[in-house]
């Protein structure tokens, strides 16, 4: 392992002071500094049988619905288990510079808000949302026991959006149970929930506004993405004036438009990644490290101290 590059450090600590509108792009190697399991990570037992591909789809969900529900809140249980490391928690601490900070996230585990970031546009979606599955326009509900290790000053926020109707307590207290048989049971639990535990009357739970299977409010395969999340994302890239990449290669759709629809507009490319990427010979700075020791080292010459 290198040392961390000094100067590209300072440098990009300068860029942000002086930035009015910066922006970060972040993808799966910020998640993966936090051991969340990527799809291919070859997990093993009930649940790692199942490819995220025949799972993740609007046709599975619409095959077996119950299945696709206990997948996700397996994969809930655990992310539950994990912690956002010094990359989220500085990029939520840039968030008090004088130009403010918004995170651009591909991934859907909600480490950024629980590292403490309130700006964050979500262009997948989020694990730990669910919404209608079809579409009848009533609300998105936040599935507040995807508790992380999460920092105390984010508590009082998440308490803030958290639903207190009756059906997102339904929502949630099935979540609960679901997640405990998993943490209890591991591969056996799928069995004991369609078998009889009175749990596969229950879920997924429905709609409130219309009865029909609540959903993960995530991009499945073959899917659409949020357009609302897109447009912002692309609004922001357009006025940024620094636009740091970071834990992503950037080569899927809509990520790899992003930067370049930033440096077309006059930002300043920054990448911090351990590899290079397609974008590396296109980036103003680069830091060649893992989002964490860079991003921390900003922040401390920042005197944000993450
Ligand atoms: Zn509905």
């Amino acid at each position: 392992m290198h040392g961390l590059d000094d100067q590209a450090v300072a440098r990009v600590s300068e860029l942000l002071k002086g930035s009015t509108q910066p922006v970060a792009l972040t993808g799966a190697g910020i998640s993966a500094e936090s051991g969340v399991p990527t799809f291919r990570s070859g997990e093993s037992g009930f649940w790692g049988r199942f490819r995220p591909e025949d799972l993740a789809t609007p046709e599975a969900f619409a095959a077996d619905p119950l299945l696709v529900w206990c997948w996700y809140a397996w994969r809930r249980a655990q992310l539950a288990e994990l912690s956002p490391n010094d990359g989220h928690r500085a990029m939520a601490a840039f968030e008090q510079l004088p130009g403010g900070f918004t995170v651009i996230t591909q991934n859907v585990d909600g480490l950024h808000q629980a590292g403490g970031s309130h700006n964050v546009i979500e262009v997948h979606g989020s694990i730990a949302a669910v919404r209608c599955s079809a579409d009848c326009g009533a609300r998105r509900y936040l599935l507040h026991e995807h508790n992380h290790k999460h920092d105390h000053n984010h508590d009082r926020e998440r308490d803030r959006e958290r639903d207190r109707d009756a059906s997102a307590e339904a929502v949630f207290a099935s979540d609960r149970e679901v997640a405990r048989l998993v943490a209890e049971q591991g591969d056996a639990a799928f069995a004991t929930i369609s078998e009889g535990s009175g749990l596969s009357g229950r879920l997924p739970p429905q709609c409130s506004g219309c009865g029909a299977y609540l959903r993960p409010d995530v991009v499945w395969f073959g899917e659409q993405l949020p357009l609302e999340a897109v447009n912002r994302a692309f609004e922001l890239s357009e006025s940024a004036d620094l636009f740091l990449v970071v834990g992503t290669s950037s080569v899927v759709y809509p990520a790899a438009a992003l930067p370049e629809v930033a440096a077309e507009r006059g930002a300043v490319l920054v990448e911090i990644n351990p590899e290079p990427t397609p974008l590396s010979d296109r980036a103003d700075v680069v830091i060649r490290s893992g989002s964490g020791p860079a991003l921390s080292a900003v922040a401390q010459r920042l005197g944000l101290g993450a």
